[in-house]
């Protein structure tokens, strides 16, 4: 038996992807596994959105995304006798260097990923697959199975199971998966369509249903997604069937062709009972699964990833006490609830054939959506929330506001907000960040840090603060804001230290 490992993260999703490249960057021991032989080279989940490159950002691989997809800031609503064109996320994210929907598809983000990795000198073990977990002692057992039938038992201090909507590690921890199944069957496509504007994200709205173009760019330019139309003949999908439902729910004379994709899937909204249970964890489409309406699935998967890989990595290595494990499930529960919450919403206004709900899409929408889409401020919560800017951990244990902060600016739990000067990018290093504004007369004795200093990076970023009244912060290695406070006592960022970063 080989000596224990730190971590062994189960399935090489976006997910278990991700999660390997932040505890790469942290320096920890771990190992990657995955069942199947080769990536997924299907499109899968094509929307990548600003907090998850803001999060990806930290490791290098936000600008290989961008370049390979495309930025859509524009969606045409297709409404009952009327188009309106919908800027995306033109208010709401101007704290961000990507305010932008980003499409791309999940094979390619996945492929960016494992380069970097491989960069690292990180190997996805691929066709290797768990076959039990067991705890035993400080460790977990597990039993492994190579892609040549042998076996090899390894122990590891914490496994992670990123291994999707069937997730082995869940079964083994004896984790519920609690929820339901939609009733409707959606088909999906990777093909081209002539008679669509390119560049922007189309939505028809009729009463049959809804109907998707995204401009997806690579395999083909657009995703189509559709709901199965009642009465249509089931089994195989094919061009005839979605050019026939193209014809039927819009006005358009759109033509489709050359599919490189095309299928059927039905839609669940179930999640984990807990992200943690002693030894085993759980991310990603293992902890939750529900519609893709607004491109949430994979996106929380790679953040729940990162909320966990940092804080393994201080663990494991003696810096932070067994508590910060805790926060996950305190932090990225909520998340996941939420984003349960606000799909099964939106699923259900877009497909329910309840007279009243059919009746609010075709007579309704084409009045009330333009007065809604001119309300500046909802429209900005609106893709705060969808953008995933929005998230905040500030009713979390480990979020701490410290004396004299000013009404206005972040607050402790909130995501550190971009600053014209590119203040993301300055504290994008693995490690905590300590921010420090005003004269250096005011910070004598700082850092208080002792022998945390390969920790914690200190900052100056001169006289005025980017939040007046904010004058010292500390922004966790996930890019979240641990404690800040206005003023020069120093009490407070101690005692926040000295629980979740103890020194030596
Ligand atoms: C057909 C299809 C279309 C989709 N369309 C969209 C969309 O339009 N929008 C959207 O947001 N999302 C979409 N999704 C969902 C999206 O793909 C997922 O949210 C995302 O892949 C989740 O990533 P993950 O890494 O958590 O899990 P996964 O991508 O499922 O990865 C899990 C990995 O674990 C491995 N694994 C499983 N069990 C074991 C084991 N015992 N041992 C070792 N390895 C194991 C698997 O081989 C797999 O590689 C779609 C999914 C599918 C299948």
């Amino acid at each position: 038996m080989t000596a224990p490992l730190d971590v062994l993260v189960v399935g090489a999703g976006p997910t278990g992807l991700a999660l390997a490249t932040q505890l790469r960057a942290c320096a920890t021991p771990f190992r990657i596994v995955d069942r199947s032989l080769d990536r997924a080279r299907e499109s899968r989940a094509p929307a990548i959105q600003p907090r998850t490159l803001e999060m990806l950002s930290a490791f290098g691989v936000a600008d290989d995304l961008v370049d390979r997809g495309s930025a859509a800031v524009g969606l045409h609503l297709h409404l009952p006798r009327r188009v309106l064109h919908v800027p995306v996320f033109d208010v709401g994210c101007d704290d961000t260097p990507y305010p932008f929907l980003l499409f791309l598809p999940q094979s390619e983000t996945e492929a960016v990923l494992t380069a970097r990795l491989a960069e690292r000198d990180v190997t996805v073990e691929r066709g290797t697959e768990l076959l039990s977990a067991e705890p035993e002692d400080a460790h977990v057992r597990c039993r492994l199975r190579r892609r040549d039938g042998a076996e090899e038992t390894v122990r590891a201090r914490y496994v992670v199971g990123c291994d999707g909507a069937h997730s082995t590690v869940r079964a083994r921890a004896g984790i519920d998966f609690e929820g339901y199944a939609y009733p409707q069957t959606f088909l999906l496509a990777d093909l081209e369509a002539e008679g669509l504007e390119p560049g922007v994200a189309h939505t028809y709205m009729s009463a049959a249903g809804l109907l998707f173009f995204f401009p997806l760019g690579t395999p083909a330019t657009w995703r189509m997604i559709a709901m199965h139309p009642p009465g249509a003949p089931g089994g195989e999908v094919t061009l005839d069937l979605l050019q026939r439902i193209a014809d039927d729910w819009t006005p358009d004379r759109l033509s489709l062709c050359d599919p490189v994709w095309m299928t059927s899937f039905r839609i669940h909204n179930r999640g984990a009972a807990h992200y943690r249970k002693g030894p085993f964890f759980l991310a990603g489409d293992a902890a939750h699964i529900h519609s893709p309406a607004g491109g949430q699935g994979m996106n929380t998967g790679i953040q729940d990833a990162l909320n966990l890989g940092w804080k393994l990595a201080h663990v494991c290595r003696g810096a932070a006490p067994e508590e910060l494990l805790d926060t996950y499930q305190a932090e990225r529960a909520p998340v996941g609830h939420g984003v349960r919450r606000l799909t099964d919403r939106a699923f259900t206004v877009g497909t329910s054939s309840h007279p009243a709900l059919r009746l609010a899409r075709t007579r309704l929408a084409p009045h009330v959506a333009p007065l809604l889409l001119r309300a500046t401020g909802a429209r900005a919560r609106l893709f705060r929330t969808v953008s995933e800017l929005g998230i905040h951990y500030r009713r979390g244990p480990a979020s701490v506001t410290g004396p004299r902060r000013p009404r206005q600016g972040p607050r402790a739990g909130d995501r550190l907000p971009d600053t014209p000067a590119g203040l993301q990018r300055r504290v994008a290093g693995p490690g905590y960040h300590l921010l420090l504004t005003g004269p250096a007369h005011l910070w004598p004795e700082v850092p208080p840090l002792g022998g945390r200093r390969d920790l914690v990076s200190t900052h100056h970023l001169g006289t005025r603060s980017p939040w007046p009244g904010i004058t010292h912060a500390l922004v966790r290695p996930d890019g979240y804001v641990g404690y800040l406070a206005g003023g020069t006592d120093l009490t407070g960022l101690r005692t926040h230290l000295d629980r979740w970063l103890p020194a030596p």
